[in-house]
């Protein structure tokens, strides 16, 4: 059968929530938008937790949210501490809903939704050949801008720069509902390595998982005690290491740019706050001289990946640490100002300035 050949200013390849977004927003500007997503129906491993604000910031319903988090219990061994979120909340979505929803508000805005797979492109002169599968047949797009949004197994990234993000194999599970309300981290380095382990209410039931390997995670839920899960399933997950925002023309979001929180391991925020910004920096760039997308989030969100970053690798690196971060912990001040640091704004707060110099000293001597 002959190829369809399709033309655009913009193709954005994923529809989860950093694509949806940068092509809502690009569509929004009066640009010619195609998403293109592999299957509307996808639900992407996750536990769908996301910083509340995120829906007045990028104009989602708040009738998407499944549950409100109004406090988060810490555990190691047999310490605990429960941290409340205050007015922070974290909102638990779920992700088949919630990404159908930002892909409709993406064609609302005006942009063309295709359910296809990317296979492969080439550049042109001015712009690139994209060879996809939609409806079951080949069909070439001829587009301007290619926009990478197709998550931590990116195709688009592979292709360019010989291989995917780098990531974190994690391993997870449903189980049952025990009537627990509550959202829990484990820490430890049996369980969890140099991460966290987590036990998290979804809708339906609940989701157990750790960020690092199969036997740290039979370790967990045997401490938990929960039923022998049936299906232990692994999906990766980036490490923020050197980000990828632009290659040979090609833009990354979300996932295939590598953009997840260190310490927390939060990456819908933050897939839709590329999105957000890449598009700005392409209409802004058309009207006047502006920064780059890797300038703006720098200035949005550098200081902060950066200092959960050091964060991380000092509170996590052994269990004495952790247990240090456990006694820290019930300390109001500092519970609040971590709360701040991974809810809110994207200014480091004060004291976190101070912390984030000693650990550069412990971590580097400098
Ligand atoms: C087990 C687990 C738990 C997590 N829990 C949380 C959490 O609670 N909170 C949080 O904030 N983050 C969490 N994350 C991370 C979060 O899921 C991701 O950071 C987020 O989904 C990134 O969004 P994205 O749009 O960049 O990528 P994705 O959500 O992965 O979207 C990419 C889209 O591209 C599509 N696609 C892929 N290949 C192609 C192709 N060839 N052609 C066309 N389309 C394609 C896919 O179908 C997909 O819809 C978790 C991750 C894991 C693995």
């Amino acid at each position: 059968m002959e190829n369809a050949l399709i033309e655009t200013e913009w193709l954005v390849v994923g529809g989860g929530p950093a694509g949806a977004t940068a092509a809502k927003y690009l569509a929004k500007s009066g640009k010619n938008v195609l998403l293109l997503q592999r299957d509307m129906q996808f639900k992407k491993p996750c536990g769908g937790g996301l910083r509340k604000d995120a829906f007045a910031t990028f104009g989602i319903e708040k009738r998407l949210i499944e549950f409100e988090v109004e406090s988060i219990d810490l555990h190691y061994k047999n310490r605990h501490v429960s941290v409340s979120l205050g007015d922070n909340r974290l909102a638990i979505v779920d992700r088949i809903r919630f990404d159908r929803t930002l892909r409709q508000y993406a064609a609302d805005a005006g942009a063309r939704l295709e359910e296809g797979r990317f296979l492969f492109f080439k550049r042109l002169e001015n712009g690139f050949e994209v060879t996809a599968e939609i409806g079951g047949r080949r069909n070439i797009i001829h587009t301007r801008g290619l926009i990478a949004a197709d998550g931590v197994n990116s195709q688009l990234r592979k292709q360019l720069t010989g291989s995917t993000p780098p990531a974190y194999l994690t391993h997870y599970a449903d189980i049952e509902d025990r009537g627990d309300r509550q959202v829990h981290f484990h820490f430890g380095h049996d369980i969890a390595g140099s991460l966290y382990a987590w036990d998290f209410l979804e809708s339906g039931g609940r989701n157990i998982g750790t960020l690092t390997d199969a036997k740290s995670f039979e370790r967990f839920y045997k401490r938990l005690k929960c039923k022998v899960p049936t299906k232990v399933k692994g999906y990766k997950i980036p490490k923020y290491e050197s980000p990828l925002f632009e290659h040979s023309g090609v833009y990354f979001v979300g996932d295939a740019a590598g953009l997840v929180l260190p310490f927390t391991y939060e990456g819908i925020y933050y897939a839709m706050a590329s999105g957000e910004i890449l598009s700005r920096s392409i209409i802004t760039s058309e009207k006047s001289e502006s920064d780059t997308y890797e300038t703006l989030w720098e200035k949005a969100y550098g200081e902060k990946f950066d200092t959960l970053k050091r964060l991380e690798r000092f509170a996590l690196a052994s269990d004495w640490r952790i247990a240090l971060m456990m006694t820290l912990f019930k300390r109001d001040s500092v519970r609040r100002r971590m709360i701040a640091l991974w809810l809110e704004d994207t200014k480091v707060p004060k004291g976190l300035r101070l912390w984030k110099s000693v650990i550069r000293h412990l971590l580097n001597g400098t």
